[in-house]
């Protein structure tokens, strides 16, 4: 039955950060108005917003103006889903189950607005880091592993981004990765953050000399940091203290 609970949330849930994933890059209000086609305005019907659901009965359009409707809605609220199972399964019915959905719920919307907007907000990550240390005080980490992760976190990445920008003149790590990597270190402490850092790195250079393999052009339309990031914290956050304890036990 929590079981349940928890799809039946993850579903919810998603279906509303596609409403934030749309309108905090557009610096629009999360509450008014309603839910409304992004195509034609028209507002939507109780009945053509329940979350996958309605994007397949709609056959992916409109009803209203037929335009095809992103898929990124019916796999946001998948893939939402699948993430608070997840957590039901790793965490069980404990209170670090819901500190860990709400990081992964900004990680979720962090992930789809660095996708399409290569775009951090300060609207996730600033409050994010705020929620991080406030959490800490009760939960995992313990509020010094969280200090030491939002300093470490803004000043690792801070620190490659200005050595990056003297090297060769251009901007490599926006503003917005320091943010967000404070913010993993808020809610996860300072050795998951680092482990968060090798798993982001790792997967983003696999990617990025996977995309120059195939010439997909060069490093510049690899896929934004913050993407790596979030499924980085992601993984640290289900199963990092289990890989962590794993490679200590190698020495
Ligand atoms: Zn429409």
């Amino acid at each position: 039955m929590p079981l349940t609970l928890t799809v039946l949330l993850g579903l919810a849930f998603g279906s509303f950060f596609n409403v934030c994933i749309h309108r905090i890059p557009r610096g629009l209000s999360l509450n008014r108005p309603g839910s409304r086609c992004p195509g034609c305005g028209s507002a939507l019907r109780w009945y053509d917003n329940i979350p996958v659901l309605s994007y397949a009965l709609l056959a992916g359009r409109c009803r209203t103006c037929r335009q095809p409707i992103s898929l990124r809605y019916p796999i946001v609220e998948l893939a939402t889903c699948a993430v608070f199972v997840l957590h039901y399964l790793v965490f069980g019915p404990t209170g670090l189950f819901f500190v860990r959905v709400a990081f992964a719920s900004a990680l979720i919307v962090l992930f789809a607005i660095d996708l399409e907007h290569h775009l951090l907000p300060d609207r996730i990550t600033l409050p994010g880091i705020i929620a991080g240390l406030a959490f800490s005080v009760v939960f995992p980490p313990g509020l010094r592993d969280a200090v030491i992760g939002v300093l470490a976190g803004g000043g690792v990445l801070w620190l490659i981004g200005e050595a990056y920008y003297r090297y060769s003149g251009h901007e490599g790590m926006g503003g917005g990765d320091v943010k967000m990597l404070a913010m993993i270190g808020a809610f996860l402490g300072w050795k998951l953050m680092l482990l968060t850092l090798v798993l982001s790195s790792f997967a983003g250079s696999t990617v990025g000399l996977a995309m120059i393999a195939a010439r997909r052009g060069g490093m510049k339309h690899a896929l934004p940091y913050g993407t790596f990031l979030a499924l980085g914290a992601l993984v640290a956050s289900l199963v990092g203290d289990r890989i962590v304890s794993w490679y200590v036990g190698l020495y």
